[in-house]
């Protein structure tokens, strides 16, 4: 799911880093791009709409003409502006403060509703609560038998009506053990019995919207007052997504979304228009055939896997509160110069070590967790910086400010001083006059700092 999008739109984000400075010309044609990944992607056309205008706005305002690197602060927006379409906050599930909570779900056959019941009851029990599943499907051939099973499987009992007696379509829903509303009423009456925490009420679905389905979910929502009602959607029955949830959200109510078939290959914006168009959060995603293929749904997460960025940008907010924008031009503006002391890289380096341990601060970027990246990470170490900042403050202000005077008599001095060896010192003074070019180079290239030129 998102492949497709993820891939277009980080490489949109991606041609825009190389700039320095952005024109409304490469804002307007950065938003065309958008535009097209994300109705490639099946977004809904007023979601895509609103989300392009909202881009577009702050994209040419202030916050991205007086930022330091504004092509950062485009794909930050973008972020931002994803996670609101999303649903901004995580949105837990709403248990009542009197057991037991009554979860009812609804949706269309073959959205998943079964197998979700059967996830959440896991989900919650794993969490220590004392769910009880009611089977109040009695549509669908074989829907108790499969509620029971999924039941088995996560260890939780299910209340159903007694074998044979599922009504079929047309049967006369006053009474009996055969009307799924009596079935859905005395579910939670057992449960408040036996003392079953949590109930969750699994409903008919047909296969498309129809009156009928919408009474029957109507009825059993009366009849057990849900303080949650969910609503399941299949993410890969595309633009249909919406006008589904626009129906249930009329015919039935509910207070939120769960997307299941997430690990589908479809385009998946069904997931990126539910929200926006029937504004109702989305609390769960199932991504899998398993028990466990189930998960809270965090909105910024899903932004972060959509636009391939890791969680650069729990990065980028970190060091916006430890780096000094002025501070950090002037550095940037040295580096460009090939003026940069030991003395700034001290500064650096206290500065992101108060962002956390390194192997977690290199851990946010983008593919920290593949092949090589990860091996490389595991042999970062905090102790090794430890070591450089003992060392560089071992140093006069006079050899931080210039490396060069630092001689042999020096570094002897400076290695009994910070409790290492000459060699350590050379390693470190090297080190840093090879960083030192590098950057320098890399500055040029870039066009920042003092020199457009590639220094030779
Ligand atoms: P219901 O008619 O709404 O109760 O739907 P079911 O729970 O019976 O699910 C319909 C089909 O979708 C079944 O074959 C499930 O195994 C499958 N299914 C449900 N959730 C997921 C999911 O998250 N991923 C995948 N791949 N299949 C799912």
């Amino acid at each position: 799911m998102f492949d497709t999008l993820s891939e277009r739109l980080s490489g949109t984000l991606r041609d825009l880093r190389g700039k320095g400075r952005l024109s409304e010309t490469d804002i307007d044609a950065t938003a065309r791009e958008i535009r097209i990944a994300l109705l490639e992607a099946d977004v809904a056309l007023p979601v895509v709409r609103s989300f392009i205008a909202k881009v577009k706005e702050r994209a040419k305002g202030a916050e991205v003409s007086q930022a330091l690197n504004p092509a950062q602060q485009v794909v930050k927006i973008v972020n931002e502006e994803l996670i609101g379409i999303l649903g901004g906050e995580t949105r837990r599930l709403a248990l009542a403060k009197e057991p037991p909570s009554v979860i009812m779900l609804a949706g269309l056959q073959g959205s998943g509703k079964t197998t979700l019941a059967g996830k959440l009851a896991y989900w919650l029990h794993n969490q220590g609560h004392t769910p009880l599943l009611v089977a109040a499907d009695l549509q669908r051939p074989n829907a108790v038998n499969q509620l029971q099973i999924v039941g088995e499987r996560a260890g939780v009992p299910t209340f159903a009506p007694h074998p044979g007696a599922s009504a079929t379509a047309g049967a006369d829903p006053s009474l009996g053990p055969g009307d799924p509303v009596e079935v859905a009423r005395h579910g939670v009456q057992h449960a408040r019995d036996k003392m079953y925490d949590v109930v969750i009420v699994d409903t008919a679905g047909r296969l498309g919207v129809d009156e009928e389905l919408m009474r029957q979910a109507a009825d059993i929502r009366d009849a057990v007052q849900p303080d949650e009602t969910l609503f399941v959607v299949d993410a890969m029955i595309g633009q249909d997504a919406v006008a589904t949830a626009e129906a249930f959200r009329d015919g039935v109510g509910f207070t939120g979304v769960v997307l299941t078939k997430l690990d589908g290959d479809a385009r998946g914006g069904a997931a990126l228009s539910v929200r926006e168009v029937t504004g109702q959060p989305i609390l769960f995603a199932s991504n899998g055939e398993k028990l466990a293929d189930f998960d809270v749904f965090h909105p910024d997460r899903m932004a972060s896997r959509i636009l391939g960025m890791g969680d650069l940008l729990t990065l980028i907010e970190q060091a916006e509160q430890v780096f000094d924008a002025e501070q950090s031009a002037k550095t940037a503006a040295k580096i460009g110069t090939g003026e940069l002391t030991l003395e700034d890289f001290l500064e650096q380096m206290l500065a992101i070590r108060k962002m956390g341990p390194i192997g977690n601060i290199l851990g946010m970027l983008p593919g920290a967790n593949t092949g090589q990246m990860k091996d490389a990470l595991a042999q970062v170490d905090d102790k090794q910086l430890d070591r450089l900042q003992a060392i560089i403050r071992g140093m006069t202000p006079a050899e931080r400010a210039d490396p060069k005077i630092i001689n042999g008599s020096r570094r002897l001095r400076i290695a009994n001083g910070s409790g290492v060896t000459v060699s350590d010192i050379n390693d470190l003074v090297n080190r840093f006059f090879e960083a030192r070019k590098m950057m320098k180079q890399m500055a040029g290239q870039l066009g920042f700092g003092g020199t457009q030129r590639q220094s030779k």
